[in-house]
């Protein structure tokens, strides 16, 4: 399809990001290996200011990214051989319950400084000072409950075999891929973006 190509012609499309503004970056193909990224042009305040990110050649980006691709690679790989995965979800599951015994704690201790209040032991004041105390600590705990949570959620959503598997496949076919929207669909299988 010719228009699907036109959107999608130029290597890292949609995937580049500016480290300064944020905002995506283009690429100029250019047909001797020296693609661009071209110049953020975006305009960044009030006063009208552009970005001050000039871009540059796209060839040392790439060689990075690979480095880094394989560096993360060799991390998962070293995870691997220590047996670290089931642990780390019987950690984090451990450390959520934990957090949940001390949420009921601080709840009941809020539900007491209530019924205090009412029994009239606190002044209003007392009252809500005590009652901040606790809304605080249950607000800090359900804050890393939620956390935990994510992290529990990420470890179990992919193994690391499996992570393993997509860089590897990455990997070899990198460079093999002649396609611009497949190699920026295999780019997409282990990145969001890139900064
Ligand atoms: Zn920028």
């Amino acid at each position: 399809m010719l228009f699907d190509r036109s959107l999608d012609r130029a290597e890292f499309t949609g995937i580049l990001k500016c480290a300064c503004c944020g905002h995506t970056m283009q690429v100029q193909e250019k047909r001797d290996g020296k693609s661009l990224i071209k110049v953020c042009s975006y305009v960044v305040n009030d006063k009208g200011d552009k970005c001050i990110n000039r871009g540059g050649y796209l060839g040392p980006v790439k060689d990075e990214i690979k480095k880094a691709v394989l560096k993360y690679r060799e991390e998962v790989l070293n995870f691997l051989k220590n047996d670290n995965c089931t642990d780390d979800v019987d950690k984090i599951t451990h450390q959520i319950q934990a957090k949940y015994k001390g949420l009921r704690k601080y709840e009941d201790a809020l539900m007491k400084v209530k019924d205090s209040f009412d029994l009239g032991d606190y002044t209003r004041e007392e009252f809500l000072t005590r009652k901040e105390k606790w809304k605080e600590k249950i607000d800090t705990v359900e804050e890393q409950i939620s956390i935990f949570e994510k992290e529990l959620k990420q470890q179990k959503s992919i193994s690391d075999e499996e992570k393993i598997s997509i860089l590897d496949c990455y990997l070899d076919n990198i460079d093999k891929i002649d396609d611009v929207k497949d190699r920026n669909k295999l780019y997409k299988t282990i990145f969001e973006c890139v900064i």
